[in-house]
C-alpha cells in the first residue's frame, strides 16, 4: 500500500525545519520539544528527559511483543556550505549527517503506525540525542531505557552516502567499528637544543612511539584482523632551541572485533609505560570513553534482510558488506538489547555528499522509502495474526 503523499509532504517539511535549525550533542531542546508535541499529537503515550533531551514515544496496539525504533536528533560544529532554503540558521551548527532525516522519518512513521495500526503489540520510537561522539545511546541506557521500556529488539537506520537511493545494506555482524580516544602525555626534562644530556626529550620519544604504535597493527595483529590506530594531535614545544618538557599525543583506535579492541588497547599501553624509558622520559595514557563495536544480532538482521528483499527486491539488497571503520553509539543499544543497525542508499542521480562534508545535505527521496521500511518491519516483526486475540 502506498503511503498518503500528504504524509511524505508534512515529513519533508519537518525534515526542512529540523535542518534550518540545527541542535548539538544534548543540547537538542527546541528539537526534542517538536518531537514531543507530534508525538503527543498522534496519540502517542510520550516520556521525556532520558539522557537530558531524549524523547520515547510508545504506540501500543495489543498484545504481542515490543520493539525499539531509534533515530538521532543531533547535529555536528559544522558551517554549512549549501545555499538550500532551509540551510542552517544557526551558525557554526549543522545537520551534515542526516539525522533530521532520520528523525523527521521515524516521526512520520509514528503517525502513520497510529493511524494504521496494522500490528499486535507495543513500538517505542526512540528519539535520541548526542550521537556524534558524545554517547547519547549509553547515557540512555545508563539511565535505564531497556527498564524502564522493556523491548524485544531494537532497530536503528543510517543514510548511506555512496548507495543508491532504493537498495540497503546489513550485516549479521559487525556493521560499524568500535571507537576508542586517547592522549598520551610524555614528560622529560627540558634543556637547550644544543646539551641534549642534560635533559630528556620528550619529541625523539613520541617520534618512536607514533610508529611503534603503527607497528600493532602491521606486526601484533593478524592480517585478517581490523584495525585501524591514528595518532591525529601532537602538540609540544614552544621556542626553536629548547627541548620541551612535554608532548601530548592524541588519536583514536578503531577496530571490528572486541578481542582486538582489548588487545590493541593492551598494546598501547604497553608502548606507552615502556618505550619512552629509555629515553628518561615517562608516558602516562588516558582514555575516553568510547564505543563498542556495533554488531548485529543474528535473527534481527535476518528480519531486516527479509523485510528490506520484500521492499527493495533482493537484488537491491547487500547482504555482508564490508563494515565501515567509522563508529556509531547505537553499538551501546546493541549490547544491551538484541537488534540490528542497517544503511537505507542516500544516492540519487546526482550522488550525494559525503556524511559531515559541509556541503551536505540529506536526500528528502529516502523518507518515503524509510516510513515505509519502518511500516514493514513494524508490521512483520509483530504480525496481526499470531499476536492478536
Ligand atoms: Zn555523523
Ligand atoms: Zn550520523
Amino acid at each position: 500500500m502506498r503511503l498518503p503523499a500528504a504524509l511524505i509532504e508534512e515529513a519533508v517539511q519537518w525534515r526542512r525545519q529540523l535542518h534550518a535549525w540545527p541542535e548539538l550533542g544534548y543540547e537538542e531542546q527546541d528539537t526534542a520539544r517538536f518531537v514531543a508535541e507530534q508525538l503527543r499529537s498522534f496519540g502517542l503515550q510520550v516520556a521525556t528527559g532520558l539522557a537530558g533531551t531524549g524523547v520515547i514515544g510508545t504506540l501500543e496496539s495489543g498484545p504481542g511483543p515490543a520493539i525499539g525504533l531509534r533515530a538521532d536528533m543531533d547535529a555536528l560544529p559544522i558551517t554549512e556550505l549549501g545555499r538550500s532554503p532551509w540551510q542552517s540558521q544557526r551558525p557554526g551548527v549543522m545537520h551534515a549527517c542526516g539525522h533530521d532525516g532520520h528523525t523527521a522519518m521515524l516521526l512520520a512513521s509514528a503517525k502513520w503506525l497510529a493511524q494504521t495500526r496494522r500490528f499486535s503489540g507495543t513500538v517505542h520510537f526512540i528519539f535520541q540525542p548526542a550521537e556524534e561522539n558524545l554517547g547519547g545511546a549509553r547515557r540512555m541506557v545508563e539511565e535505564g531505557l531497556f527498564q524502564r521500556f522493556p523491548m524485544d529488539a531494537v532497530y536503528a537506520l543510517h543514510n548511506w552516502p555512496g548507495l543508491p537511493l532504493g537498495e540497503l545494506a546489513i550485516n549479521d555482524g559487525a556493521m560499524m567499528a568500535s571507537l576508542d580516544s586517547f592522549e598520551i602525555t610524555l614528560s622529560g626534562k627540558s634543556c637547550h637544543a644544543a646539551m641534549p644530556e642534560s635533559g630528556a626529550d620528550p619529541i625523539v620519544a613520541a617520534a618512536q612511539l607514533i610508529m611503534a604504535l603503527q607497528t600493532i597493527p602491521a606486526r601484533r595483529l593478524s592480517p585478517l584482523a581490523s584495525s585501524v590506530v591514528s595518532v591525529t594531535q601532537i602538540q609540544g614545544g614552544e621556542a626553536i632551541n629548547v627541548i620541551p618538557e612535554t608532548v601530548t599525543l592524541r588519536g583514536t583506535v578503531r577496530c571490528l572485533q572486541s578481542e582486538v579492541r582489548e588487545k590493541v588497547r593492551g598494546l598501547i599501553d604497553a608502548f606507552v609505560a615502556a618505550l619512552p624509558q629509555p629515553l628518561g622520559v615517562s608516558g602516562a595514557i588516558s582514555w575516553y570513553p568510547g564505543y563498542p563495536v556495533t554488531h548485529n544480532h543474528a535473527n534481527a538482521a535476518a528480519l531486516v534482510r527479509q523485510v528490506a528483499n520484500a521492499q527493495f527486491g533482493a537484488e537491491r539488497v547487500h547482504w555482508q558488506v564490508n563494515p565501515s571503520m567509522a563508529s556509531e553509539d547505537f553499538a551501546c543499544m546493541l549490547e544491551a538489547c538484541p537488534g540490528a543497525y542497517f544503511w537505507l542508499g542516500a544516492d540519487g542521480a546526482e550522488p550525494s555528499r559525503p556524511l559531515h562534508n559541509a556541503s551536505y545535505d540529506f536526500n528528502d527521496a529516502l523518507i518515503e522509502q524509510g516510513v515505509a521500511f519502518w511500516q514493514r518491519l513494524v508490521e512483520t516483526h509483530l504480525p496481526l495474526s499470531v499476536n492478536a486475540r
